[in-house]
């Protein structure tokens, strides 16, 4: 296993208040559940939870945020970020997640650093501090450009102030089992289209679905990782058993937010010593 760079071990900034944004459409998300695991581990921050981010801040124009959300969708995946106009239709979308979060959505992609950036924009200025921690769930599927391949792809987290985490994300950002894209391509070259539904079934339990039971204790890692980024600007580690893993792949998500380890030795190890200050 690969040796963990220096950095990890050096807590440059302690929090003192965590906040936790609901998502109200992810049916099987307690955060209560979540706050009262940070509680657990760092005894002497404060946890709060609140509804979601939008609500909770905003009390502007509807159809203004719902431009500026708008805004941060992605055209083409294909395509660097382009600003639009966006459609009469878009908007009023947007409109009607602002008002209802609750209804939630998956399909469409937005920018994860303009998206951020609209929200940071809420958060009053005594509670933008390196000391508060915002992390807000969200149904909104986000990603980032990679340079490296042309094309976006999807995140399950964005670290920043505010960090957002998404319950869509988490479901469509991490690769799934290698057979579930062979059988799509197989089935795909016999010319049968074959809807998602019916291939997930072949890999059911082995990647987390929408409203699966297993989703709060999976964002319980997601959650310290936006916590770990506060901390030591570093959310992830390099061990694929701990929370902090950044996963790729499914498994990956399920081995490190499921297994019998919490923690590599060296984060167990940070977490007791900020515990006990
Ligand atoms: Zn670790």
């Amino acid at each position: 296993m690969q040796k963990l760079p220096s950095t990890y071990s050096s807590e440059r900034n302690i929090p003192t208040d965590v906040f936790l944004y609901n998502d109200p459409s992810a049916k099987t998300l307690v955060v209560e559940e979540i706050a009262s695991h940070i509680r657990g581990l760092f005894p002497g921050m404060k946890v709060e939870v609140r509804r979601d981010f939008v609500s909770h801040h905003y009390d502007g124009s509807i159809e203004e945020l719902a431009e500026k959300i708008a805004r941060t969708k992605v055209r083409n995946i294909s395509d660097p970020f382009e600003s639009f106009d966006p459609l009469l239709g878009e908007m009023k979308f947007e409109e009607g997640l602002i008002a209802e979060p609750e209804k939630g959505t998956s399909g469409i992609l937005y920018d994860a650093v303009r998206l951020h950036l609209v929200l940071r924009e809420m958060i009053p200025e005594e509670e933008l501090s390196l000391r508060a921690v915002h992390a807000a769930f969200t149904s909104r599927l986000f990603g980032t450009f990679d340079d490296a391949d042309r094309r976006y792809h999807a995140r399950v987290i964005l670290c920043g102030y505010p960090s957002i985490i998404s319950t869509s994300g988490i479901v469509e950002a991490p690769a799934k089992p290698r057979e579930y894209y062979l059988m799509r391509q197989k089935l795909r070259a016999l010319g049968e289209d074959v809807p998602a539904e019916v291939l997930k079934e072949q890999i059911q339990g082995r990647f987390l679905d929408y409203d699966d039971p297993r989703m709060t204790e999976v964002m319980k890692g997601y959650s310290l990782q936006a916590l770990f980024y506060a901390i030591t600007h570093e959310p992830f580690c390099e061990d694929p058993e701990c929370r902090l893993y950044n996963s790729h792949w499914q498994e990956e998500v399920l081995a490190s937010q499921l297994g019998d380890k919490e923690f590599c030795d060296e984060h167990a190890s940070m977490i007791r010593r900020i515990s006990d200050q």
